[in-house]
């Protein structure tokens, strides 16, 4: 048994940031700097609010529901 085998663990293989696409800082990975990753949280934040608030149940909408009655014609 050999552990010749080098994992691309904080060397060579640098990932991008994901949110601004420049090489991650080792402090800060994956994301290139403390700026970066707090926008990306933020981003989740953000993101997360706005589909719990955009969500709403069809079914909450106000007024008669529709049974499918003709008394309109
Ligand atoms: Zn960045």
């Amino acid at each position: 048994m050999s552990d010749d085998r080098v994992l691309p663990i904080g060397g060579k293989a640098r990932r991008a940031c994901p949110t601004c696409g420049k090489p991650s800082d080792e402090r800060f990975r994956p994301f290139c700097s403390r700026r970066c990753k707090e926008r990306d949280l933020y981003r989740w934040f953000a993101e997360d609010y706005r589909v719990k608030t955009d969500e709403a149940p069809p079914e909450a909408s106000p007024g008669p529901a529709p049974d499918g009655d003709d008394e309109g014609r």
